[in-house]
């Protein structure tokens, strides 16, 4: 299957051939096709499964290079973080490139004045946060009346950020008679009720079962003190195979800390949290996309919705509050059915988090260097290069090890 054989106008195909696209990913062959019929779509996908072009295509063939109207949108976008919703318009604009379509973002932590100049300028696709369109509705500044299309992407991320009566208000404001998509990686049941609510008959697209990426996905444990965890850190980073990594840490506090330290320690790390102002974040987000930083520290939060390619380890430096979470984290490696690898530092105090992701993700965690690698080395040895090697580990894509998962 090629893209050509969807009815993509000649411009859009264009689009979709400049990005190098050639075969439509699972979930782009199962949702566009109803998307153009004008069904409702409830996808479950995950991160990385190419969702942005399996709701950005339909939509840009739907709205572009009709007379423009400066009344408001004809379809909108809801995503959970602004970085995320940030790659969207940048992906929209990509696509349509070739065509007039006109985009404006609406997020919070940048200046409104431009958003509101924009909006009066007219536009085609409103790509928003829930909580700064809110602001701008509420002040009248944002017409949703003549929305078509409206697509939440990342629903259950929303959820987790309590966005969901935000949603609920902005699809009350958007008529009726509207095309509807929804995207989310897991279907709780809050999600399903908003599906309910929300959705006419919708075609449902499920791709990736749930143990696809998961069992790319090496799992261990170092337990560790407190204190020894930045030692600890630095060891697992003398490893090259630790290529592009991504330490999580529970605290914006904590997460500038690790982030200082690794500087000392001598290796290139960023930060992002929600303390950040937004091209301070951006800005840390593309020096780790370039790969000038080789880590990424961030928060939970700050991590929601971004989308870096080819992580090769996530690193826990502390355990998150919620096990729920754990599962978000990791789903940042191992993506597109690569391989990666995910380790958890856990010190005394945080046994009980351990054992309660243990049981949400019903396997127990492999202790790091099992499988034949020799003992942790010694915090003093860790120049030496002779600690854990994870990634020797994902590398050799041990068959024992999958079954595992
Ligand atoms: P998601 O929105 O599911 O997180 P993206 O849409 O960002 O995923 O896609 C993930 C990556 O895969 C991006 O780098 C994107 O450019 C690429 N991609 C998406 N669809 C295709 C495709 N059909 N062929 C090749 N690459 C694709």
């Amino acid at each position: 299957m090629t893209f050509s054989d969807f009815s993509f106008s000649p411009a859009l195909l264009k689009g979709v051939a400049a990005q190098g696209f050639e075969t439509p990913t699972p979930v782009q062959a199962q949702a566009i096709p109803p998307q153009l019929e004008g069904r409702d779509v409830l996808a479950l996908a995950k991160t990385g499964t190419g969702k942005t072009a399996a709701f950005g295509l339909p939509l840009i063939e739907q709205v572009a290079g009709r007379p423009g109207r400066r009344g408001g949108p004809r379809a909108l976008v809801l995503a959970p973080t602004r970085e995320l919703a940030v790659q969207i318009e940048d992906d929209l604009k990509r696509f349509g490139a070739g065509m007039s379509l006109r985009t404006v973002l609406i997020l919070g932590g940048v200046g409104r004045g431009g958003q509101i100049r924009a909006l009066s300028q007219g536009v085609d696709v409103v790509v928003a946060t829930p909580g700064r369109l809110m602001d701008l509705m509420g002040e009248g500044r944002v017409r949703l009346d003549h929305v078509e299309l409206f697509v939440l992407d990342e629903a259950d991320r929303m959820l987790d950020m309590g966005f969901i009566r935000d949603i609920r208000k902005i699809a009350a404001a958007i008529p009726a008679g509207r095309r509807t998509a929804l995207f989310s990686a897991t279907m709780p049941t809050e999600i399903e009720g908003l599906a309910h609510d929300l959705l006419r008959e919708p075609v449902r697209v499920e791709v990736a079962p749930s143990g696809e990426t998961v069992t790319a996905i090496e799992q261990r444990v170092k337990h560790v003190s407190a204190g020894h965890k930045r030692a600890a850190l630095a060891e697992l980073l003398s490893d090259p195979a630790f290529e592009r990594v991504i330490v999580f840490a529970r605290t914006k506090r904590g997460a500038d800390r690790v982030a200082k330290n690794l500087a000392t320690d001598g290796f290139r790390a960023e930060a992002i949290h929600g303390d950040k102002a937004q091209n301070a974040r951006q800005r840390a987000l593309d020096a780790f996309r370039r790969g000038t930083a080789r880590v990424l520290v961030a928060t939970d939060i700050a991590a929601r919705g971004i989308d870096v390619p080819e992580v090769t380890h996530v690193v826990n430096f502390d355990l998150p509050d919620e096990p729920e979470s754990y599962t978000h984290r990791i789903g940042r490696t191992g993506r597109n059915g690569a391989s990666g690898a995910a380790i958890t530092l856990c010190d005394e105090t945080e046994r009980d988090k351990l054992r309660a992701i243990e049981k949400l993700i019903r396997r127990a965690f492999l202790p790091c260097g099992a499988l034949g690698d020799q003992p942790p080395a010694p915090a003093q040895n860790q120049n030496r290069g002779a600690g854990p090697k994870p990634g020797r580990n994902r590398r050799r894509r041990r068959p024992g090890a999958r079954a595992a998962a």
